[in-house]
């Protein structure tokens, strides 16, 4: 169990692609548990390998209140998507920040579990934006490209609305 250093915005480690994972070996074991730790720690619901530096595809979610149901997807691949949501986006890479994507909003995904076994996966709403942005991160991508109008300081954004 170990937290792991977040790359930040900046970091060209964050725009490459990633590779797809052949086998489970102990150190993609230690990965993903250090992936689940350091997300967690950081209140994510979503951290991608490229994000602690390593370019393997794999991604760790967890949407829910209490951290109660990660999911580990590998070598994930979106089958199908429908609808559109428009809302407030950010990423642990570009800390302190927010801005308005528009993404789907239904994903149905196929990828691997940690036994390397297929496993199919559908979200709406937050799961289904997080699978989005996460398996963005596999191939270089960051929101902030992707963002409707300006990126939002959220501490500004913050003291504006407590000036109010
Ligand atoms: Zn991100």
């Amino acid at each position: 169990m170990a937290i792991r250093n977040i790359r930040e915005y900046g970091d060209e480690v964050l725009n490459k692609k990633c590779k797809e994972v052949t086998e489970i070996t102990p150190r993609i074991r230690d990965l993903i548990e250090d992936m689940l730790d350091t997300m967690y720690e950081a209140n994510g619901v979503g951290l991608a390998a490229p994000q602690v530096g390593i370019l393997k595809r794999i991604v760790v979610i967890d949407v829910s209140e209490d951290g109660s149901e990660p999911l580990i997807l590998i070598n994930p691949r979106i089958v199908e998507s429908s609808g559109e949501q428009t809302g407030s986006e950010g990423c642990l890479s570009v800390p302190g920040k927010s801005g308005i994507v528009t993404r789907p909003n239904y994903v149905k995904a196929v990828a691997l579990n940690i036994d390397m076994e297929p496993i199919e996966i559908e979200g709406t709403e937050l799961l289904a934006r997080a699978i989005c942005h996460e398996l963005d991160h596999l191939d270089g991508h960051l929101y902030v490209e992707k963002v409707e109008g300006d990126l939002i300081d959220n501490a500004a954004a913050q003291a504006v609305e407590e000036e109010e």
